[in-house]
Formats: C-alpha cells, structure tokens, sequence
C-alpha cells in the first residue's frame, strides 16, 4: 500500500524512470537494426572492392607467361643485346599499365627492364632473394607481394620461367603491378579497407598507420621466410592493435570496427571492410531521439489531460463542499428550529396538563362541594329539629336519626369514590384469579342488591382466570359496573343483572350485562370520561367508569360499552391473562 501511494505521488518521476529505461531499451534495439543495415552495405561494398581488386591482378597475371614465349627474352637472358627489348618493355609497361616488366637472367641479375632509362631502374640489380624469382628459376609461375628493394615501392609481382630451345629455365621475366590506385576507388568516407595477404599482413589500406602490420601473431618460419626474401624490406611487422569482440565487430586501435572479411580468391589473400560502429550508434541515437521527441509529446498531452481531471475534479470537489456545507447549515437551522419548537410544545403541553389538572381539580371541589353542601345542610336541618323534638316526640327523634344516617351514607359513598384518587398505585400488582374478584365485588353488592330485590347471575369458568394484577382495584371496577347495572335497572321490579368470565385467545373477558334503560346516546362518546353523568345532582358524579377506565388501562386492558339487541347494556373488561393463567383457557 505504501508503495503504491507513493508511486502515485511520485507519477510523474516514475513516468520519467520508464521512460528513460524504456529509451535505453530502444536505442540498444536501434543500434543492432542499425548494425545489420551498415554489415548488409558493408557486405555489398566488400564484395565490389574484391571483384575490382581481383579484375585488375588477373588482367595482368597471364602477362609474363605471354611475353615469355618471345625468343628475343631467352637471348637477352643467355647475355644477347637487350636495347631492343628494353624499348619494347617500356611500351608494354604503359599498355598494360603495369609498374615494371623486367627480365632476370638465371642468376637474378636485371638484364633488360621497362624502367631503363628511369633513376632507379632494375637494370643491374639483383633480384635472386626474391621468391618470385627462385619459383620460375624451378619452372614456376610466382607471385609474390613485396615491397620494391630498389623502388621502396609496394607491388605485387608475377614471374614467369623463360626457357631456351631446349626448354631449360635461362631466366625469368617479371612483371610489377602497383596495387595504390586501386585504394583510391575506396570510400574513406564511410568504411576502412584493407588487402590482408596469405600471412595475414595487411598490404594494402588507405590508412598508413596500418599499413605492413598482422592481424595475427607471425611464426619463426613464417618471418624467417619474409626475412630472407626481402619481402618487407627489412620492416618490423609489427601487430595491429587489435581485438576481436564478435565474429562481426572488433576494436582497432581503440576504435569500434563492424568487420566483413571476404576471401579475395587471389591466393590466399582476404580483403577486411570495416564500418565505424559509431555510425550504428549514431543512427540509433537519431532513431531514439525522434522517439523521445514522441514520448514527450505523449506525455506532455498526458500530463495536461491530468492537470484538467484534477482541475475539473477539484471544481466538482469544492461545489460538492459548498452544496454539503449549504446542507448542513440547513440542517443545522431546521434542527434549531425543531428544538425551539419542541421546547415550545413542551411548554404549552406542561401548560395544558396544568391548566387540565386545575380544570379537573376545580370540578372536582364543585363537584364534592355540591355533593356534600346538600346532604350536610339537611343534616344540620334534621339535627336542629331533632334538638327541638328529642324530648316531646321519641319516634320522629328516631326517624330523623333514620333519615341522617341515609345521609351519612350518601356522603360515605361520595367519600368511597374520591379514596380511588388518594389510594392511586398504592396496591402491588400479583397474579389473581378473576373469579375470587367476582366474589369479592358481589359480596360487597350483596346488601345493595338484596335492597333492590336483583339478582346477579354469575357464570365462570371451572378453572382459575388468572391475570396480573391488584385484586381490590379490580373487584372495584366490577363494583363500579355492578352498581351502574343497578342504578340503570332502577325501575325494573326484580331486575337480573349478568356477570360472565371467559378466557380467550390469551385474554380474559369479563361482560356485565343488564337489562335498564340502556346507555343514552348523547352519553356514548363520552362514556369513560371524568364527570359524565345522567345521574342528577346527589347521586352520581361521573367518576365511576372514568376511574374504572383507568384501573383497566393499568392493568394493560380495555373497557368498552354495547347495546344488546334486546335492551338494556353491556360492559366489557378485557384483560391479558397472566403466565400461570393459560391452563384457565377452554
Ligand atoms: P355515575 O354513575 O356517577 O353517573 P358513571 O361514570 O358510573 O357515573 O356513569 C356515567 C353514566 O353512564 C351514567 O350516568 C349513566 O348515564 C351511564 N351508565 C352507566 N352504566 C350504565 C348502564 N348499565 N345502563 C345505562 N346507562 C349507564
């Protein structure tokens, strides 16, 4: 990972490292397609050079062994008048451009040469050292490479035997061929020639330094042999400084050489053609620089093309930041807004409850006041009168005794159903079985049916309903709705009220039926809520479902209210039944 975060970093030295290594690459490429190319002109070249070189020793190879058949040549040899001859040479010579043409009698004394009348003519010299000479003495053709003993001019020299009548060798007639103009047809401009003879002398070559010196190691014989022939003029032939590094390439005098070496078919001779190496190097460097050029260009448009994504990435970057810090701001302003109008809700709620509270509590103390001021005042009525009855009338002292403590009852029940409010929560919630609670609330009914002369017909389950909860504040809900029952069943003679428990579908159901007068329909919304009454002023004050509503709800049920086809009314309690209670199902 590292790595890789720093290459990018780094794109554009990596690009510059690739590229260079990728040039190098190309330019050792260049330089070997380069090297074939000039080894192919090099050939060529070679090949001409040979065919030239080649073409000019055999137009005058047959020459001697031409003039040789000529009788006059035996004369002069054997001692005769050579004037004639002389002349003759020195014409011929011209024709055939040769450098000399010269006879040898059998001693290798010069007695006619076409060079006669030049300063250093052969006339008079002795020439028995040389090979070319001892080989036509033995009846041979010779052909000798030499540097001239009298000239000190190089040249290739073709002797052949000259015979008497009675065929024996008298002497031998010699012609000298300068090979120097041949090296003038050389292009020195763009390759190096050198003429290699059998020993591997180079005999001929444009550059002088390299003239008369091996391309390999001479052995005694061999020197010994050029020594006693006369071959190099006493020259020390010395070694080219030379190296070979392929077959194809070598190093001469410090210089890079691509080497094509051709045999020349003359002897044993070989003709080397050596192109500069740095021409290859030079055209591959041309090659390489037009191929840097191109990769520049390329990256240059790459690097641009790179500058306008980051420019165009960076635009879109900051627009996107500008847009987000935009959102953000707005989110920011709509969260303000939210608290502040939460704050403001909670304000007004908190505002509500207090001013419903109050409501409440100010209907409740009109409520209890009126309630109570009514059965208080008759009270303080029937006491004063009892005051002033007690002691003539014993009996109405006894009734009005009766009547206070009709009273004192209404007002222990108004009593009996505000204790709901201070009692709230204060009974710890358990499992129950609704059937004790049945019991529990018909006992307390018990007095106040039997008084109206109803009977609650009760009709429970065998198994205990068990729910969870608090057994007094439910048997209180069932008072509540046994007692409505009740009051609605007012007018009835022996009226029936019916109480049936249930388990269903994980819920008990408790139903309280009656068949009164029914629940009013102005009533039917409000039915549950505090201070909802028909009742007149004395006997009820709306509290009685409401309470019971929300014993019900703590115990995580519901209460609803239904008419039955045939009249009268029906409560029903749903409650969830407890764990321990699934066993009262069915
Ligand atoms: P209260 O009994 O003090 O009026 P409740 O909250 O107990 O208060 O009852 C509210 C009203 O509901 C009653 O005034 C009555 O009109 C109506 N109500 C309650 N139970 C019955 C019933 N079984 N049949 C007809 N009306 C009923």
């Amino acid at each position: 990972m590292k790595l890789v975060r720093m290459l990018r970093s780094n794109w554009l030295l990596v690009c510059a490292t690739l590229c260079v290594v990728s040039l190098v690459a190309v330019y050792f490429v260049f330089r070997e397609e380069a090297r074939g190319r000039l080894l192919d002109e090099a050939r060529a070249s070679a090949l001409l050079y040979a065919q030239a070189l080649r073409a000019e020793l055999d137009r005058r190879r047959h020459l001697p062994e031409t003039l040789a058949i000529d009788e006059d040549f035996a004369e002069a040899a054997l001692g005769g008048d050579a004037t004639a001859l002389n002349r003759q040479m020195e014409a011929l010579a011209a024709t055939t451009e040769a450098e000399a043409i010269y006879l040898l009698d059998a001693t290798g004394l010069t007695v006619a040469a076409s060079n006669w009348n030049a300063p250093d003519t052969f006339l008079g010299q002795r020439y028995e050292f040389r090979e070319y000479f001892r080989a036509a003495i033995e009846g041979e053709t010779g052909i000798e490479f030499a540097i001239g003993a009298t000239t000190g001019r190089p040249g290739v020299f073709v002797s052949s035997p000259v015979h008497n009548d009675d065929g024996a060798v008298v002497g031998a007639l010699v012609v000298k061929i300068d090979l120097a103009p041949l090296s003038l047809t050389w292009d020195r401009q763009r390759h190096e020639v050198l003429l290699l003879n059998d020993d591997g002398v180079v005999v001929l070559t444009g550059r002088p330094g390299w003239r008369f010196r091996t391309t390999r190691e001479l052995s005694p014989l061999q020197l010994e042999r050029i020594e006693a022939g006369r071959q190099f003029a006493g020259l020390d032939l010395s070694r080219l400084n030379l190296l070979d590094l392929e077959p194809e390439r070598v190093t001469l005098d410090g210089t890079g050489y691509l080497r094509v070496a051709l045999p020349v078919d003359w002897q044993d001779w070989r003709l080397w053609l050596l192109a500069p190496d740095r021409q290859a190097s030079a055209q591959a460097l041309a090659s390489t620089a037009h191929t840097a050029v191109a990769m520049l260009v390329v990256l240059t448009a790459l690097a641009f093309a790179r500058s306008e994504w980051f420019r165009s990435a960076l635009n879109v970057s900051q627009r996107e930041r500008s847009e987000l810090s935009q959102l953000n701001a707005d989110l920011n302003r709509e969260i303000e807004e939210r608290r502040l109008a939460e704050s403001e809700l909670r304000a007004a709620q908190s505002e509500l409850r207090r001013a419903a509270k109050l409501t409440a509590l100010g209907q409740l103390a009109a409520s209890v006041t009126h309630e109570l001021g009514q059965p208080l005042s008759a009270m303080k009525t029937y006491i004063r009168g009892a005051q002033r009855e007690s002691a003539r009338n014993a009996a109405t002292t006894e009734r009005t005794l009766e009547r206070l403590d009709r009273l004192v009852d209404r007002i222990s029940g108004i009593a009996q159903q505000l204790r709901f409010f201070a009692r709230r929560g204060g009974e710890a919630m358990g499992p129950v079985d609704l059937r004790e609670v049945v019991a529990g609330a018909g006992e307390t009914m018990e007095p106040a049916l039997e008084e109206k002369g109803a009977s609650l017909i009760r009709d429970l389950p065998d198994r205990p309903v068990t729910v969870t909860g608090g057994q007094r504040r439910l048997e209180q809900v069932l008072v509540n709705l046994i007692r409505n029952a009740l009051d609605a069943s007012d007018e009835m003679e022996r009226p029936t009220i019916r109480l049936t428990v249930t388990a269903l579908d994980g819920n008990a159901v408790i139903s309280v039926t009656d068949e009164g007068h029914g629940v009013s329909p102005d009533l039917a919304a409000t039915l549950f809520e505090p201070f909802a009454t028909t009742r007149a002023s004395g006997e009820g004050m709306g509290l009685g479902l409401a309470i019971s509503a929300s014993i019900v709800q703590e115990h995580g049920g519901s209460i609803e209210a239904a008419s039955p086809r045939d009249g009268g009314a029906e409560f029903i309690v749903t409650l969830p039944l407890a764990e321990e209670g699934e066993e009262a199902r069915g």
